[in-house]
């Protein structure tokens, strides 16, 4: 499958990687919007939020118990903020399921 994140997320493409483990990897948005940017994202292909079924209970259990450790790992424990666009019209570029982690 020809998905940027999917190559990042299997190492094929270079990226600057804040955290990994077993199902999940994030790693600093290239173009960041605020001062703290990073993406969180499965290692395993899915489309988007809207693609998401009961099937991906743990997966989004492990993605969401992930964030505040990757907040702590990037020092925004205090304040963060976590987005996900879904949908071309909502403003998601990439169809492969992230969330935007961002200081305010
Ligand atoms: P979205 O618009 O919600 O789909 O978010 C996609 C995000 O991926 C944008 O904030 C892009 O800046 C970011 N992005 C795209 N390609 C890369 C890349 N190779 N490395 C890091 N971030 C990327
Ligand atoms: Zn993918």
């Amino acid at each position: 499958m020809n998905c940027i994140f999917c190559k990042i997320a299997a190492g094929e493409i270079p990226s600057d990687k804040v955290y990994e483990d077993d199902r999940l990897v994030a790693f600093n948005d290239i173009n960041p919007q605020t001062r703290v940017h990073a993406l969180v994202v499965p290692k395993e292909h899915i489309a988007g939020a809207a693609a998401l079924t009961e099937d991906h209970a743990e997966i989004m259990g492990r993605l969401w118990t992930a964030i505040p450790k990757i907040a702590a790992l990037l020092g925004v424990s205090e304040a963060f903020k976590v987005s996900v666009n879904s949908g071309a019209d909502a403003g998601q570029t990439v169809f492969h399921l992230h969330f935007h982690l961002q200081s305010p």
